[in-house]
């Protein structure tokens, strides 16, 4: 079945293909913008004030105004939600920092635009996500925080795309980047678990991850499971000793991590990711009453 991707643009709904932002749009000369990626199952949103919270923080962080208030946005994802042909799906909202001259001060730049798409996504093929994901260690960096904190989810993911190029030469689902120090500090659009000796841990974000909405819960979630956590910094040996290795992400959900730089993990999907994802669709069930 083909779903029709829609869209909410600055008030208005219409057929994604319809939906259109003038060429000099500063999100698109530069990138200057910023945005987030949020799932709805049975036509609910789910965590949406902490999606609407982060996107908030994150045009604070750029001095990007939103010409909407979080209740507005809530309403307008509401509304595109209702419209969307199928209960369960993926949203993209944006804000960009508007129509502006041919450089990159945007002190002239007119109006922000705020853009909702809704639509479906695989973060990779349903066969890999299920089997496992292979995954490289990428030689693209993350970008530091001071030069872009990566806590601000910017329109700009070239480093990322990069990571992810790599990934598809090298025959492999997704990449890892390591921080400037070499150490762990996330996947292309996902956080990065690893479980050694019945310790659940990842990195802390100060390494260079985005604080992640669903990394966030599964800490939760594997607390109240008596599970012990840390965040702590890992190194790429701590990706291949792991006993278990996974991905979170809004987009990615839960994946298993079948193998690190063609290193086999010794379970995939493991005990201890099984639970969570378990515990996970329990949360995403009693929130947003469906089921994956
Ligand atoms: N890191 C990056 C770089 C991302 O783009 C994402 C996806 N938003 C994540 C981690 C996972 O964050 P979340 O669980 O909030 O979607």
């Amino acid at each position: 079945m083909t779903i029709h991707s829609i869209t909410w643009l600055n008030g208005q709904l219409l057929p994604t293909g319809q939906a259109l932002i003038p060429v000099n749009d500063h999100g698109l000369l530069y990138g200057d913008g910023v945005f987030e990626g949020i799932r709805f199952y049975r036509r609910q949103a789910f965590r949406l004030q902490q999606h609407l919270q982060r996107l908030q923080l994150s045009a604070r962080a750029i001095a990007l105004e939103i010409p909407f208030s979080i209740a507005e946005l809530t309403a307008a994802i509401e509304q595109l939600i209702a419209a969307f042909a199928d209960g369960d799906g993926y949203i993209r909202l944006m804000v960009t920092r508007g129509a502006g001259p041919l450089g990159l001060n945007p002190k002239s730049c007119s109006q922000p635009n705020v853009i909702a798409i809704a639509d479906q996504l695989a973060m990779i093929d349903v066969g890999h996500q299920q089997a496992g994901a292979r995954l490289i260690v990428s030689s693209v960096r993350r970008l530091p925080a001071d030069g872009l904190d990566p806590r601000i989810k910017s329109l700009n993911y070239l480093n990322h795309i990069l990571a992810k190029i790599e990934a598809n030469h090298a025959g492999a689902d997704e990449a890892i980047l390591l921080n400037a120090q070499g150490r762990v500090a996330e996947g292309t659009a996902d956080n990065v678990f690893i479980v050694r000796n019945g310790r659940l841990l990842t990195p802390p974000c100060s390494e260079g991850a985005l604080e992640g909405i669903t990394r966030d819960l599964v800490l939760e979630l594997a607390q109240a499971d008596g599970l012990e956590t840390g965040e702590q910094p890992l190194g790429v040996y701590d990706l291949y000793a792991a006993d278990e290795c996974f991905l979170t992400g809004t987009g990615a959900e839960l994946i298993p991590v079948a193998s690190v730089d063609c290193r086999a993990l010794p379970s995939c999907p493991g005990p201890v990711f099984l639970r969570l994802q378990q515990a996970f669709r329990r949360t995403i069930e009693r929130e947003c009453g469906g089921i994956l």
